[in-house]
């Protein structure tokens, strides 16, 4: 577990856990280029679909295709499931994509644990720009101290008001009501891939893009490390995906 590194006695202290990283690990899935093309031509050539081999060179024609067409129905014949561990406030940017599937540790059933967000020191903490359109940029020298500061008091506080409350009996789901949305959960969460590249499509930040997205440093961390691990799955549709704009088909 990576503890965020920075220069303050703060995170010397007994209590509460500060960390920077955010991770994403992929679980189980049943991804390949081979399923798309099987689904595709399944239109063509009906149940012989599932032993027709063509080769590489007709697949990756056929996803292309596929992808220039926005024909996408072919690419929902998988899943890919990813266990995150983020902040509450990443998680709840994550379920806004509803064809998605999730399950998220619940504070009604277990104590959470005093473990809170603060972004790394290479997190530009300052935004210019107008709504939809920001751009970050380095600030102030101590932005960052002040920020560590700052968060490593409320999360204190709000941790020592939380164990008080448990203490004298009062519930888990009424207690967690004090803590930040910088807590961080833990969500399991499954998509099939045309719902990942409408997922990336809005949350990663390309200049190449077809259309120009801006979201939020912490759930592009997310896209980015869910777009590396499906590559490796379905290197040819990554590709299309990439070659016709990110756009979801
Ligand atoms: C940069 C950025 C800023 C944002 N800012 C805000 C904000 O300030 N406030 C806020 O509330 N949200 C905000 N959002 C969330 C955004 O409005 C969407 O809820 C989120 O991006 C999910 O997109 P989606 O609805 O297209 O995707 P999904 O929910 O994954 O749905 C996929 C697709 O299915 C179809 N679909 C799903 N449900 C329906 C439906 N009920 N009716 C019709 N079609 C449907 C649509 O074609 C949709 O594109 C922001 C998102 C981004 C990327």
């Amino acid at each position: 577990m990576l503890v965020t590194e920075v220069n303050t006695p703060l995170l010397d202290e007994p209590g509460v856990e500060l960390r920077s990283d955010i991770t994403v690990e992929l679980v189980d899935h049943s991804a390949s280029d081979a399923g798309v093309v099987r689904a595709a031509r399944v239109s063509t050539i009906g149940e012989s679909a599932q032993l027709e081999d063509k080769g590489e060179g007709y697949s990756a024609g056929l996803i292309n295709y596929l992808m220039k067409s926005r024909h996408g129905s072919p690419f929902e014949h998988n899943y890919l499931t990813f266990l995150i561990t983020a902040p509450i406030f990443t998680v709840r940017h994550l379920m806004r994509h509803r064809t998605w599937s999730f399950n998220e540790e619940s504070a009604r059933y277990r104590e959470i644990r005093p473990v809170f967000y603060v972004p790394d020191s290479d997190r530009l903490l300052r935004q210019e720009g107008k709504p939809g359109d920001y751009t970050y940029v380095a600030g102030a020298a101590d932005d960052h101290e002040h920020v560590l500061t700052s968060a490593h008091s409320v999360y204190s506080k709000a941790y020592e008001e939380y164990s008080s409350m448990l203490e004298a009996g009062i519930a888990r789901e009424i207690a967690r009501m004090v803590l930040p949305v910088a807590t961080y959960s833990s969500v399991y969460a499954t998509c099939n891939s045309r719902a990942l590249m409408h997922f990336l499509s809005l949350r990663t930040n390309r200049q190449d893009a077809s259309y120009i997205s801006h979201p939020q440093r912490e759930i592009e961390l997310v896209a980015e490390q869910m777009e590396a691990a499906w590559k490796e799955l379905m290197p040819v549709t990554q590709a299309a995906f990439e070659a016709y704009g990110r756009v979801s088909p």
